[in-house]
């Protein structure tokens, strides 16, 4: 008898029959219900089935286990820990390609690439103007023998290439050698770093880092010279990185320095090479492995250690279906692993701050922002005292002038993109609603459009009032292409360049920015959060920040440390190598208590104020929360669902339940939305709870009509 986990949400396994002995963690088709599922094999032993009527499994699709027990074991633990039903986390950990009942088989084997004895004698100026084979030929040449990872270095589409190479009789697959580390040297180390390395060096076992420094203090050079180390003692390395930081710089980075690309794992890859990657970190075939949040999950053949750089980003919490943290499940895993876990930052999460303090994770300080560096200096804009015209106060425009005459270049940040967020009748006051959401529509002037950026709805911009047929519609409020545009009246000779998810359409175009910036080709960058982090812009002196107050008075309980960690990684673009760079930021509450830290861009000042706050409300750290969710089509639905299902079973003391409120937008999607946190001041109190009580809900029959879910360590009580 085998116990299955299958993807479907019900939290538990199911027993089948088998024929034969199925070792745990290999797939199997089996019947459920009217259908026919992949599961996979959670356990099994020989007990002969008491119940006779016991279904049997269909086929094993696997001649060797996907996963160790040990892994298995891991998993079951981490729905334990999210109370998620266990058949989607086991699932959350198997990339696309291997979650059907196909055999990916040969294709997935790590395949390196080398040159055939025609190839030998080709000469590439037959390939004519074809510049992809050219450039993938010139590839497999100088490295003998080209790993799947260097292939997929090289961009999108390469693959493809390689078969048509290989189908033409120029390339063979071949076998991969085992990997070395003998990677080019890296630079000398400060005293900051060597003494970091050595603590991590020292480490038996699971042991947590937090690497605190700001950008530009060399903390990715630490984790080069310890993935090095693990990787010489023959065991692999685990990278996590926001969802914006894994770029294809930081991968030839690592490629350089360590001898062969790192095994890549995000969400534009295609399948195949997903699961490429997977199987390869799975048998010990990519020593290092770096991806986005749910590369988490990648087994390991022989994990050494896991690092998780910018770890408060939010990125890394999966915001729907099974709600884990990415950073939260790498500290789990290198406990029952036994291996170091590095978390690294300019800006700690409140959290990990918190442990460090409290001597759970060693802190590690890198205050040294290398050779010649000095932080900028931040400056705030009272709006109130100097209005702003079309986003931009007097000051900030001088400011610009001033670093386009020095020809250096300057970078403004708004986390908001569209032309404005509002467009309002000025006779009778109609805002452009959005129908299905407690929303309004944001003008996008280039495209003509209206557009909700919460349901993805989309319709023509109106020309008059569809509400008392009047022609004066003002564009109220400003997002990043009202910014460009206004910035390109005000300096027409200057060459700006926007970067948001609007303009950045294609997987290359981002890439091509940071060249033409790096190469000096642009003077005025505009744009999201997605240009604040990791790049080198050796002129770039100014760096504003256009609209702070958004995060001020956030009604979210993070919305403080969210502000920080942006006005940090903006003021890290500014001012390197040996220009001095500056920060401005524009406000309408320039006495609030946060500029005082902030205009020092002091981390650990700030986090002192912003504890303090957090244990006065009763907030995570200082708390151990659960939000619970629901969304229904009738205005009622959802708050009497979530009333109910809490009249299930007392809660005890040191456990309380928050009101049961409408969520910050009450309908979304067309759904009206309710939430109810619960917080308590011991984890495992919140815990025990929620173990009793959920299995009361799923009995419940409104809860299979009623979209619900449960929320442990929420990042926002925004959804
Ligand atoms: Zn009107
Ligand atoms: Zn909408």
């Amino acid at each position: 008898m085998v116990h299955v986990a299958v993807p479907l949400p019900l939290a538990r396994l199911f027993a089948y029959q088998a024929s034969e002995p199925l070792p745990p963690g290999v797939r199997v088709r089996v019947p459920f219900g009217a259908r026919v599922l992949t599961g996979l094999v959670m356990s099994a032993d020989g007990a002969e089935p008491s119940d006779r009527a016991l279904r049997a499994v269909i086929e094993c699709l696997d001649s060797a286990p996907l996963f160790t027990e040990e892994y298995l074991r891991f998993l079951m633990f981490v729905a334990d820990y999210y109370h998620h039903p266990v058949g989607e986390v086991v699932f959350a950990a198997l990339p696309p390609a291997l979650k059907g009942n196909r055999d990916p088989g040969d294709r997935l084997r790590p395949a390196g690439l080398a040159l055939t004895a025609a190839g030998q004698s080709f000469d590439p100026v037959h390939f004519g103007r074809a510049e992809r084979k050219r450039r993938l030929f010139a590839a497999v040449r100088e490295h003998e023998i080209l790993t799947p990872a260097t292939l997929g270095a090289l961009g999108a589409g390469f693959a493809r290439v390689a078969k048509d190479l290989v189908d033409a009789g120029l390339l063979a697959r071949v076998p991969v050698p085992a990997l070395s580390c003998a990677g080019t040297p890296g630079p000398a180390l400060r005293d900051d770093q060597r003494s970091a390395i050595e603590s991590i060096r020292a480490a038996q076992g699971f042991a947590p880092f937090l690497l605190f420094g700001v950008t530009g203090s060399g903390k990715t050079e630490v984790y080069l010279r310890v993935i090095e180390e693990v990787v010489r003692g023959g065991r692999q390395a685990l990278v996590l990185v926001p969802e914006i930081g894994l770029t294809p710089q930081l991968v030839a980075r690592f490629a350089e320095r360590l001898g062969s690309a790192p095994g890549v794992l995000h969400s534009g890859c295609t399948p195949t090479e997903r699961a490429r990657v997977w199987r390869a970190a799975q048998t010990g075939h990519a020593p290092v492995v770096v991806g986005t949040r749910s590369a988490v999950f990648v087994p390991l053949k022989a994990p050494g250690i896991i690092v998780v750089d910018e770890e408060h980003d939010p990125s890394f919490k999966q915001q729907d279906g099974f709600r884990y943290h990415a950073r939260d499940v790498a500290v789990l895993r290198g406990q029952r692993a036994g291996v170091p876990v590095l978390l690294g930052s300019a800006t700690p999460s409140l959290e990990s701050y918190r442990h460090a303090r409290a001597g759970r994770y060693t802190l590690l300080r890198l205050p040294d922002r290398g050779a010649g560096r000095v932080q900028p200096a931040v400056r705030l804009i009272d709006l109130g005292a100097e209005p702003a015209a079309d986003g931009l106060s007097p000051s900030l425009v001088r400011a610009v002038g001033d670093t386009l005459r020095r020809h250096e270049q300057a970078l403004l940040f708004l986390n908001r993109r569209g032309f404005s967020p509002v467009l309002l009748c000025r006779d009778c006051r109609w805002h452009a609603p959005c129908d299905h959401c407690d929303a309004r529509l944001t003008v996008h002037a280039a495209r003509q459009q209206l557009r909700c950026h919460h349901c993805g709805h989309e319709g023509p911009l109106p020309a008059t009032c569809p509400q008392c047929g009047g022609s004066h519609l003002m564009r109220v409020g400003e997002g990043t292409e009202r910014i460009e545009e206004a910035l390109r009246r005000t300096f027409p000779s200057a060459r700006i360049a926007r970067v948001d998810r609007d303009s950045m359409t294609a997987r290359d175009t981002f890439t091509e920015v940071v060249r033409r910036v790096q190469a000096g080709e642009v003077d005025i960058l505009v744009g999201t959060q997605m240009l604040a982090k990791g790049h080198d812009f050796p002129r770039l002196t100014l760096a504003a920040v256009v609209n702070a107050d958004q995060g001020l008075y956030g009604s979210d309980f993070r919305a403080d440390e969210q502000l920080f960690a942006q006005i940090m990684q903006v003021a890290g673009r500014s001012g390197r190598a040996d220009l001095p760079g500056e920060v401005w930021i524009q406000t309408h509450h320039p006495s609030h208590p946060l500029w005082q830290p902030l205009t020092q861009l002091d981390y650990e000042g700030f986090a002192e104020f912003a504890l303090r706050d957090r244990e006065l409300t009763g907030f995570p750290p200082y708390a151990f929360c659960a939000l619970l969710r629901a969304e229904a089509r009738d205005a009622q639905g959802a708050q009497t669902f979530l009333r109910r299902i809490l009249s299930l079973r007392p809660l005890p003391p040191g456990l309380t339940a928050g009101a049961v409120l409408p969520a910050n937008m009450a309908r979304r999607a067309g759904f009206y939305r309710a939430q109810c946190l619960l917080s308590a001041e011991r984890r495992a109190v919140l815990h025990a709870w929620l173990r009793d009580w959920l299995p009361q809900v799923h009995g419940l029959p409104q809860a299979r009509r009623v979209r619900w879910s449960v929320d442990v360590d929420p990042y926002s009580l925004f959804f």
